[in-house]
């Protein structure tokens, strides 16, 4: 028996993880067979991880679409893409994804609409997609009905969407390890590189938290109001393809400026240092490389930011340039996964589709355990609640990740600072230039030992009314506030001002 043929057996005995294991090394073996991933994707499914059968079940597809679209394809590979859109449909429902779903059937119907294939009853399928249509439209009710109120869609979340939230995977070692001292003691050099030595890392607990312990930033000594804490420069910052910006730090520049010196690279940085710094970290992986492909998915999603799945690219490719798994990266490996494991949704099926494409231009094997789609995942998840400012004037993200090390409090004792919101305070118009470095200053006086605390719900958001508001208001714990806290960074804020106000 072959691998694909043990798996089967396993299936159809219900010993999923046996036939997780059994259809996972036959794709090491053979990775273009398409029932592997067929296979997989609905063993996914019956192991509660819908989310990881959808990218199965897609990958799937793209291994077959080609051929149906070719005209070169056997019945037996139409039959497959069927009944591997249906997978994917399938998993996406589960994952409360109905729209998506709804999607995924219209992609098969655009591609094999109605061809007879043994197997496949084209009504039904039809008659699927209407049902997830009538899913999505009473969901979209029902989250009307509980009004602008996330406060109470969170409390619901369980009844809502079936779909279990993780704060990792069971099999993630990685997450376990994230506070280890070793970890702790590489961050704390990067911090001491950039800060005054007036604050050290420490792990801190939280009362009701699901961690025991946690991240957080302690003052070492005395430090007076107005004091510049640390200043970060981004790990990484990614603007909107097309830009006359630099690769590396998202000046912008000219079309005359530094472009990378190897023949057939057309990527441009605004000096020297910037190329040097781009090609030690991550450009190496993929210069000369045509992007062309990954840019056309970033650019189908203009309203949520699609250019936040090039921070992801941009972590895969520094990866592959130190040829390991993108959760070893040590400058974010502290970084704790708040988000429930269909954050990446909001960008769709193309989430999907980019992970794909990456895969292929980095080349890396889609087989390659370090890079599997689990860690896609985890990674996009990784990035969201934390210090990823996107400025949606400029289309720009960056990443930092020391100050993503700071905790929350609604009435904090430190601020996040840049040249934008100096210069509205200033009274200046806004700059559309984009942020090349963040500063964390005191905001009071704060004593040695005590914790400090930033406000993500003002820093983090870059869009104009929170810079705005950065400057004229300078906390509070409002009803909204607790919503972003909940709805955004996955906690439940127990500040002392959240604590007076909830009751
Ligand atoms: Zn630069
Ligand atoms: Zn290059
Ligand atoms: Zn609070």
């Amino acid at each position: 028996m072959n691998y694909r043929e043990k798996g089967n057996k396993a299936f159809v005995d219900k010993e999923f993880e046996t036939a997780r294991q059994e259809y996972t090394k036959g794709i090491e073996v053979t990775p273009e067979d398409p029932r592997l991933w067929s296979n997989r994707a609905q063993t996914f499914i019956k192991l509660e991880y819908p989310e990881l059968a959808v990218v199965d079940a897609a990958y799937a597809c793209s291994l077959l679409e080609p051929k149906i679209i070719s005209g070169e394809y056997e019945n037996a590979d139409l039959a497959l893409l069927c009944k591997s859109r249906w997978r994917e449909a399938e998993a996406l429902a589960k994952c409360n994804g109905f729209d998506l779903a709804a999607s995924a059937l219209e992609r098969l119907f655009q591609i094999a609409y109605r061809r007879p294939v043994a197997g496949v009853d084209w009504n039904a399928l039809e008659c699927e997609k209407d049902r997830y249509l009538k899913e999505h439209y009473q969901n979209t009710m029902l989250l009307n009905n509980l009004g602008s109120d996330r406060y109470i869609l969170v409390e619901q979340v369980g009844k809502i969407c079936k779909f279990p939230s993780r704060g990792a995977y069971p099999w993630d070692i990685r997450s376990q390890e994230r506070c280890t001292p070793e970890s702790s003691a590489f961050v704390q050099k990067l911090l001491d590189k950039i800060s005054g030595k007036n604050i050290k890392m420490s792990l801190v607990s939280f009362p009701g938290a699901s961690q025991p312990q946690e991240f957080g930033i302690i003052a070492t000594k005395n430090i007076k109001k107005g004091i510049i804490l640390l200043d970060e420069k981004p790990l990484i910052s990614v603007h909107s393809p097309g830009q006359l910006q630099c690769d590396f730090c998202n000046k912008s520049t000219s079309s005359k400026s530094f472009s990378c010196p190897k023949a057939n690279c057309s990527e441009i940085f605004c000096s020297d240092d910037c190329f040097d710094k781009s090609w030690k970290l991550y450009h190496r992986a993929i210069c000369g490389k045509n992007l062309d492909l990954l840019y056309a998915i970033v650019n189908k999603e203009s309203k949520n930011s699609g250019i936040s799945l090039l921070v992801v690219f941009k972590i895969f490719a520094i990866a592959k340039q130190r040829n390991i798994c993108p959760l070893d990266i040590e400058e974010i490996k502290h970084l704790f996964p708040f988000q429930h494991s269909t954050s990446w949704f909001q960008h769709g099926l193309m989430a999907i589709d980019f992970y794909i494409e990456l895969m292929k231009l980095l080349e890396i094997p889609i087989f390659d355990s370090r890079y599997e789609s689990w860690i896609y995942l985890t990674i996009y998840r990784k990035l969201k609640p934390n210090s990823v400012f996107f400025n949606p004037l400029t289309s720009t993200g960056q990443l930092y990740p020391i100050i993503s090390l700071f905790n929350h409090d609604c009435n904090p004792n430190a601020r996040c600072s840049d040249d934008t919101s100096k210069s509205i305070q200033r009274g200046e118009p806004f700059p559309f230039a984009p942020i090349l470095s963040t500063r964390v200053e005191a905001a009071r006086n704060i004593k040695k030992g005590e914790q400090v605390f930033i406000n993500y719900t003002l820093g983090h958001d870059f869009s104009v009314l929170s810079v705005v508001s950065n400057t004229v208001k300078s906390s509070g714990s409002t009803k909204k506030t607790r919503q972003l806290l909940e709805t955004t960074y996955g906690f439940r804020c127990k500040c002392s001002m959240c604590d007076s106000s909830s009751n």
